[in-house]
């Protein structure tokens, strides 16, 4: 997956939504993530074998996974100001244990909708 292509993505929505977000992307990272109290996305791009974006967006190949995970992460950088507050109200035991608490979470179905709807324009 060619960075330069996930970065100017990144850079789209960063102006789109007026967003301070930083994004680092580790080609052999295992784990995708966004921290809200430091405003800042991590993309690892081995991360198709964890997790299960890929399933739940029955995503084939690993550019269309690179690609979602970003807008993915996007979305919460969309969501800062309310995310925060969501994910005070969550019980993060039953998040930890439990993979598909983690997906009827309302902030994590919105981002899975925007990644849905966006990885269209990029590909
Ligand atoms: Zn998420």
């Amino acid at each position: 997956m060619n960075e330069k292509k996930l970065y100017k993505i990144f850079e789209h929505y960063k102006k789109k939504y007026k967003l301070n977000t930083r994004l680092e992307i580790e080609p052999k990272g295992l784990l995708c993530n966004y921290k809200p109290n430091i405003d800042f996305i991590y993309l690892g791009c081995e991360a198709i074998g964890e997790g299960n974006l890929a399933e739940r967006l029955h995503l084939k190949t690993k550019k269309q996974f690179c690609i979602s995970a970003l807008l993915h992460e996007i979305k919460h950088a969309i969501d800062k100001d309310i995310l925060e507050n969501e994910i005070k109200s969550i019980d993060i035991i039953a998040l930890q244990y439990n993979s598909e608490y983690h997906d009827t979470l309302p902030f994590e179905i919105r981002a899975d909708n925007f990644a849905r709807q966006e990885l269209k324009n990029w590909i």
